[in-house]
């Protein structure tokens, strides 16, 4: 019998099971993969996550980058320098959650990978978790199964919403050390390309919704017109789920964490940082109902709401704004460097959504009316 089973060796589930090992709690985790595993992602991560760990993630950083580059439909460059206290940190994902779990399993927790949950029983006080191996029975489950995992729909949570986004990987000696994001080439949402130390991490995707079966075609496309050489680049396409409103997260000893729990932000589809801190509360939870605190759960569900999810409200309204207009929105902001700034100030955990918003819409407003 463990403390708590984990379902999902992302950055939810490694930092879920690093908290409660480091507690003394007796952790499993479960994934499905065999690690260290590629995980279609971005990579960019803000250096705020260092904060919830105890331990240093310079071996998980491939690169830091404190430039970025906008264009308007590969157009109007705009060129801006990150004034923040840490630069951006590209990471390869296959790299950081195999750390992640690692720091865990030092700590005590059990990782059992090439291992799929396929169904949930709650048994009176526990739960037995069926997988491909052996069933496993645990007093508390954590959910941290991505974006189109069944582990909300097995514990009748509501599951997050997804979308498809498409990736492109392109291998290059010597990448620009600069983040570029393009506007306007794809209906209601972007493009981004972050470097890493041998390629670029390309991505689309629709953040309103639409179609999203050109978003290969068009990054493949884009690829091309920057200069580089798609050859031997891969592509995948991958679900994200965006925050669309806050949602109840606990059930019956058991949380949700990460993209499980549609944490990611609909105007960045930023879902690393989240989730390493969705992963990291509901591990406080998690300890806090084993030493009998009744409420423990529902406090989770709730906290999430008053932090991230009272910024996620934020976001959610500037997407709406931008992404219907992206030149207006262009010109209002990304042209105006103290717009930009703020707006890489919040990637980077420096500023929040609350602060800058509201000023934000009134100017896209203003420029519409
Ligand atoms: C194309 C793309 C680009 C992105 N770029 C960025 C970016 O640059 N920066 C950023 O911050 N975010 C980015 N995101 C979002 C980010 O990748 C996610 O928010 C993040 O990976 C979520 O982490 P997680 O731990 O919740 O889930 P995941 O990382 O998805 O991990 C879930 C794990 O659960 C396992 N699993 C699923 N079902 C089972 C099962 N039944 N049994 C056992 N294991 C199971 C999976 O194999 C997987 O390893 C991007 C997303 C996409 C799609």
């Amino acid at each position: 019998m463990y403390d708590c089973i984990i379902v999902g060796a992302g950055p939810a589930g490694g930092t879920a099971a690093y908290h409660l090992a480091k507690q003394g709690h007796s952790v499993l985790i479960l994934e499905k993969a065999s690690l260290p595993r590629y995980r279609p992602s971005g990579g960019a991560v803000s250096p705020a996550i260092a904060q919830w760990f105890d331990f240093d993630l310079a071996p998980t950083i491939s690169m830091k980058v404190d430039r970025v580059r906008y264009t308007l439909k590969n157009k109007d460059p705009v060129e801006v320098e990150l004034e923040t206290a840490e630069p951006m940190w590209m990471v390869k994902r296959d790299t950081l959650d195999r750390f992640l779990v690692q720091q865990a399993q030092d700590k005590g927790a059990e990782l059992r990978d090439n291992t799929t949950v396929t169904g949930i029983e709650f048994k009176g006080d526990s739960w037995q978790v069926n997988t491909t191996g052996e069933a496993v029975v645990g007093r508390y489950l954590i959910g941290a199964d991505g974006p189109t995992g069944s582990m909300a729909k097995w514990l009748k949570l509501k599951p997050a919403k997804t979308r498809l986004a498409a990736a492109l990987e392109v291998p290059a000696s010597n990448p620009e050390p600069a983040i570029g994001f393009e506007m306007g080439l794809v209906k209601n949402g972007f493009i981004w390309s972050f470097p890493k130390a041998d390629g670029y991490s390309l991505g689309a995707a629709t953040m309103l919704g639409g179609d999203s079966k050109k978003l290969p075609s068009i990054l493949t496309d884009y690829a091309g017109k920057i200069g580089l050489d798609v050859k031997a680049a891969k592509s995948y396409e991958h679900s994200v789920t965006l925050w669309n409103g806050d949602r109840t997260l606990h059930s019956q000893n058991a949380l949700l964490a990460g993209d499980a729990a549609g944490v990611a932000d609909p105007f960045t589809a930023e879902g690393v940082r989240p989730s390493i801190y969705t992963g990291m509360k509901a591990a406080e939870a998690i300890s806090m109902a084993l030493k009998g605190q009744g409420d423990a759960l529902a406090e989770y569900t709730q906290v999430i709401k008053d932090t991230w999810g009272s910024e996620m409200v934020w976001a959610g309204r500037l997407a709406g704004a931008f992404f219907r207009f992206p030149g207006i929105g262009y010109k209002v902001g990304v042209k105006q460097p103290i717009a930009t700034q703020l707006m890489l100030k919040i990637l980077c955990g420096e500023n929040q959504y609350s602060k800058l918003v509201g000023r934000a819409t009134k100017r896209l407003s203003g420029g519409l009316f």
